[in-house]
């Protein structure tokens, strides 16, 4: 019996106690000719999948993909959907959208029921031809309120400009409809990270994506680590730390700074701080640059926390109680460490939170953020105009006490920025 065989028939036996996610790991990783094989099989015999089936995805070369995706629309066409062949949809439509390009028109009559969220994203990288027809769905009376929604999702998850031209057209054209339409509209365009303004849409993310790479040691101090487990079954984590590009940039992550939180009076926590600053971030004007919080305060004593940044570096907090409050958590800093950020294969750029299962790098600076609740971008504290995206920080980094930070339950903490005003607020999603 082959090895794709042999996995096959252990799980249909006994289940998860074949160790399903070990092995296909173990497969992924030192028999990558046979993992192609091995998921077609999958697909086709185990249509619940699982998350041992979710996280091979990874593995797969963009060729041998596509081969997978030829199999899974076949059994689609053969069988419906099912938690296996929709999630190869989903990890293609995150990972290599342009795989999917092919078959876009198919796919826009095979409507998802396992998540509303990625129902879309297999036209992140739609062509020209796509969004015409489209367009045409949206000009076209006959189609339905909900075939239009469809159409009109897909052409703002393209982020492409002819496709956003064509979906503000239909937006300002829908005078008369209900308000209900126009929110869904809002939510939805916010979720792609763009914001209707009257006339056109507004970017609130920057394309230029930084993952921040940690060394394995930085979890490996602290006492069962699930990413120190999880390290090197993820190209975000193992591939960040070898690849040696030259947009490799040092930072310093972590550790206490001299400013004091306005809540509570203590130092204030340090994130992400570099020396200079990419070009492509959408920050302008200034030298040093340190993104803090205050790990204490954060979401517990205020939901937001926001700070004015000089152009020497220095950062100041902008939510002064006059009378400082005691933290019902006080907390320690997250572990200093300096570390590069790099700019990875384009293949992880886009990244979801849910299905990533904890596996995946989540840390970055730029890029679309992966929101876990509905969209947040927050108006800018001083001159009120929505903030852009700049940077998210996963759950389970060390603290200087060897315990794990979690962001709440364990969610991800964004920083917003305003150019005009050098002015950050940090906010955090759990679940
Ligand atoms: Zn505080
Ligand atoms: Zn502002």
């Amino acid at each position: 019996m082959d090895i794709a065989d042999e996995f096959i028939t252990n799980f249909k036996a006994t289940g998860w106690e074949s160790n399903p996610q070990e092995k296909i790991l173990e497969i992924a990783k030192h028999n990558s000719e046979i993992l192609k094989d091995l998921l077609i099989k999958i697909i086709e015999e185990i249509p619940e999948g699982g998350t041992y089936l979710d996280a091979a995805f990874s593995f797969l070369s963009e060729e041998n993909f596509r081969e997978v995706i030829s199999f899974t629309l076949e059994n689609i066409k053969a069988n419906g959907l099912t938690h296996a062949n929709e999630s190869a949809i989903e990890y293609a439509s995150i990972q290599l959208p342009q795989i999917l390009n092919p078959h876009l028109g198919y796919l826009s009559t095979v409507k998802s029921n396992q998540s509303a969220d990625f129902s879309a994203w297999p036209w992140r990288n739609a062509d020209s031809m796509e969004i015409k027809r489209l367009e045409s769905i949206l000009k076209d009376d006959s189609q339905s309120t909900d075939e239009k929604k469809y159409a009109w999702e897909a052409l703002i998850a393209t982020s492409n400009t002819e496709a956003l031209e064509v979906a503000s057209q239909y937006i300002a054209n829908i005078k008369d409809r209900e308000e209900s339409d126009r929110d869904f509209f809002n939510m939805y365009s916010m979720a792609e990270g763009f914001e209707w303004e009257g006339k056109e849409f507004n970017k609130l993310y920057n394309d230029e994506t930084y993952h921040l790479c940690f060394p394995k040691v930085y979890f490996e101090n602290l006492e069962d680590s699930w990413i120190a487990d999880v390290y090197d079954d993820h190209p975000t984590w193992y591939q960040c730390k070898q690849s040696e590009s030259n947009s490799q940039i040092e930072v310093e992550f972590g550790g206490a700074v001299e400013s004091k939180c306005g809540v509570c009076g203590e130092k204030l926590h340090g994130l992400v701080s570099l020396e200079t600053i990419p070009e492509n971030l959408g920050v302008s004007g200034l030298g040093k640059f340190s993104l803090v919080t205050c790990l204490s305060c954060l979401s517990w004593e205020e939901y937001t926390l926001s700070f004015q940044h000089e152009s020497n570096g220095s950062v100041e907090s902008l939510d002064i109680k006059d009378n400082k409050v005691e933290p019902e958590f006080p907390a320690v800093p997250l572990v200093k460490i300096k570390l590069s950020i790099k700019q990875l294969n384009k293949r992880w750029l886009f990244q979801s939170w849910g299905s990533s299962n904890s596996r995946e790098n989540l840390n970055r600076i730029g890029g679309q953020p992966s929101w876990i609740q509905d969209a947040e971008y927050e108006s800018c504290p001083k001159c009120d105009k929505t903030m852009k995206f700049l940077v998210q920080l996963d759950s389970e980094l060390p603290t200087e006490d060897h315990d794990e930070w979690l962001w709440g339950s364990g969610g991800i903490l964004y920083v917003l920025w305003c150019d005009d005003c050098k002015i950050s607020t940090t906010l955090l999603q759990c679940t």
